[in-house]
């Protein structure tokens, strides 16, 4: 019984050490231009459209979005309020 309990404090606790290391790392993948998730060149990414003058939405090989700042020269994971900005902007439009 204690040491179930243990065993799940164990887990609890990697967990949130995971969440400590994995973030930074994104970071630093991030500023190398590099998918988070597969690590392939993000410059190579799928241009999907803009979000604004200064953003575009690019898609990984692996399904994975983000939003190119255009004014800051980087890239940043595309939250879900700016991929749902994307396809209502999609819909506007007709497909060309
Ligand atoms: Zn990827």
């Amino acid at each position: 019984m204690e040491v179930r309990v243990l065993f799940s404090a164990y887990l609890i606790l990697d967990r949130d050490i995971m969440s400590k290391i994995i973030k930074p790392f994104q970071k630093v993948l991030l500023q190398k231009r590099l998918c988070v998730g597969c690590t392939n060149s993000l410059d190579k990414a799928k241009k999907l459209g803009k979000l604004s003058e200064r953003r575009e939405l690019v898609e990984c090989k692996c399904k994975r979005r983000y939003v190119y700042n255009k004014e800051l020269n980087e890239y940043q994971r595309a939250s879900f309020q700016e991929e749902q900005q994307f396809l209502k902007e999609l819909n506007k439009k007709p497909v060309l």
